[in-house]
């Protein structure tokens, strides 16, 4: 989810700051930090789903919105 610049739902922005370049090997493109928030297992680092910070919406790995409501 970190590639969406906006979130699918809500379109508010997720992209609000550029990675500097002497970081970028740790990242893969389009080099931003994300505003996403990814939630992830108590035992490994593996993300379960994704979460707009601003309405909620949650999606899972291919960046399909969840709807369990
Ligand atoms: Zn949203």
């Amino acid at each position: 989810m970190e590639q969406y610049s906006h979130c699918p739902a809500c379109n508010s922005l997720w992209h609000y700051k550029e990675i500097p370049k002497e970081y970028h090997e740790n990242y893969s493109p389009p080099y931003y930090y994300s505003r996403v928030i990814a939630y992830q297992t108590w035992e490994s680092d593996r993300t379960l789903y994704y979460v707009c910070p601003d309405c909620g919406a949650r999606f899972d790995l291919m960046g399909q919105q969840i709807n369990d409501k």
